[in-house]
């Protein structure tokens, strides 16, 4: 390394606190780029001007170079010049796994656990329009960190970019735009919820099934393969239309505008029927996918909402001998239209990983975000345990207001007093579910918490904290979303 930098650069730093990421020296046109660390902030190094990096003219003797800071316009110059650190469609592979990151500090980590499974293959770009808004930030951002991380680390293997439950084709331009290569197609607002609570007598009032419809499924009974059968009398048939049919209209204008036209399909599609208050039935996913496909919509993955509850940060609640019957046909039925399963909510689900990749032989997309948070606020217990009593303090205050977003079950009453707690007894509070989903849902208010004069409360301590124990995180998550993956290749 010595003799890429050159003595010239170490001299230039003598006064500084500096180090430079070895895996980053890259060289590009006969020129050098790496990424170094200077007083706490990371920038990026190109040893010539001529390849377009935007910053601070450097006189390295018989050279000019240019020290860069990691922002949006430096991301896309290093995205044209690096082919690795652009996202690709991976969702055709048999593993992959969507890695939210919703503070752009996780991908590290990640890619260590990558490192180790290569079979299996990451969007390690993946944010919804939710996680957006609540940490303020935009697609370009949440990209452009995963950008310096591919490069910082050398990560070589190919990786997606996921635009999470977009709902409208505004959301789905944006995505689109912003150089995204999977879109998941959240079509929550168009499903008929109601229909759940409606008797078999006011469904048979409400709904005229058309022709075609009538002809195609009533009556009759699909045989998917594996001695499975999917089978259609009146009232399944007018629920599916009813609950679903707005869903699959909406999914079909929005496939055939944005994702291929029909002469070139530009990202990979997933549908998302999951932010639903009732599980999807089997018949009622054969039925969504079997319209997808009549109508030319080709999907890479589906989301069914499972039964039992798949809440956030927390092991899977329910029946797990009734959730791997149910995964039995909805694999099957993903298997026989030729798309993965996609579980949504993954995080922290162990009881059913093996179960899942198991059933799903080796083929299937898994999500997950808020516990790449969880751990780095436990992180923050371990470190700062004044702060981390503080921020746990706040998020009770606003429990319930960060419950209007998400689904929980949280009970409060179980979480023991922080200050009775010794320091060193802190990060036992996220082996507690209740205290697990306290911290999880309020990430956003959290982070935009502001003091009396406006000032923000936590965000720059927090930053400053993760960014000195950035390998603390790094091991953090190789071990935690190691574990995920160790169990959920178990039987594959
Ligand atoms: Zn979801």
């Amino acid at each position: 390394m010595e003799d890429f930098i050159g003595s010239m650069i170490r001299d230039r730093f003598a006064n500084t606190e500096y180090r430079i990421y070895p895996d980053s020296l890259h060289k590009v046109k006969g020129k050098k780029v790496f990424l170094f660390e200077e007083n706490g902030t990371d920038y990026l190094m190109a040893t010539s001007p001529e390849l377009g990096f935007k910053g601070q003219m450097m006189d390295a003797g018989h050279e000019v170079w240019v020290k860069a800071p990691l922002d949006h316009e430096n991301a896309v110059i290093l995205r044209s010049l690096f082919p690795f650190t652009v996202p690709s469609r991976v969702l055709s592979k048999n593993i992959t796994i969507g890695l939210g990151d919703r503070l752009g500090l996780a991908t590290p980590g990640h890619i260590r656990v990558f490192n180790k499974y290569e079979g299996v293959f990451p969007i390690f770009a993946q944010q919804s329009i939710r996680e957006l808004m609540l940490t303020n930030r935009t697609f370009d951002d949440v990209l452009d960190c995963v950008t310096y991380a591919v490069f910082k680390y050398d990560f070589r293997r190919p990786w997606g970019a996921d635009g999470d439950h977009l709902k409208t084709a505004e959301e789905v331009e944006y995505a689109l735009s912003r150089g995204y290569t999977m879109l998941t197609l959240d079509c929550s607002e168009h499903i008929n919820g109601k229909v759940d609570s409606m008797s078999d007598e006011e469904v048979n009032a409400a709904c005229t099934l058309d022709d075609e419809i009538r002809d195609l499924y009533l009556n009759k009974t699909f045989d998917i393969g594996e001695g499975i059968t999917i089978h259609f009398d009146e009232i399944t048939l007018k629920r599916a239309v009813m609950i679903y049919g707005g869903a699959i209209d909406h999914a079909v204008n929005i496939y055939h505008k944005y994702v291929d036209d029909g002469n070139r399909k530009v990202a990979d599609f997933e549908l998302s029927i999951d932010e639903t208050a009732t599980p999807t039935v089997p018949a009622h996913h054969f039925f969504v996918a079997n319209e997808l496909f009549r109508r030319k919509v080709k999907c890479s993955t589906i989301a069914p909402r499972f039964c039992g509850e798949f809440q956030k940060g927390i092991d899977y609640i329910g029946d797990i001998d009734q959730f791997c019957e149910e995964m039995k046909v909805h694999s099957q039925i993903a298997r026989y239209f030729d798309y993965k399963i996609s579980i949504h909510s993954g995080s922290d689900k162990f009881s059913i990983f093996t179960p899942s990749g198991e059933i799903n032989r080796g083929r299937f997309h898994i999500k997950t975000a808020g516990t790449n948070w969880l751990e780095a606020m436990l992180l923050v217990a371990k470190k700062d345990p004044a702060l981390y009593r503080s921020v746990h303090k706040y998020a009770l205050s606003v429990f319930e207001e960060a419950k209007k977003y998400y689904h929980v079950t949280t009970d409060l009453t179980k979480i023991p007093d922080v200050d009775d707690l010794k320091d060193e007894e802190l990060p036992s509070l996220f082996e507690n579910n209740d205290s697990r989903q306290l911290i999880h849902i309020t990430y956003g208010l959290i982070l935009n918490a502001k003091n009396s004069d406006g000032t923000l409360a936590y965000r720059d301590r927090l930053y400053s904290l993760w960014k000195k124990y950035e390998d603390d995180y790094s091991e953090l998550l190789y071990k935690h979303i190691g574990h995920h993956l160790e169990l959920l290749l178990k039987k594959c």
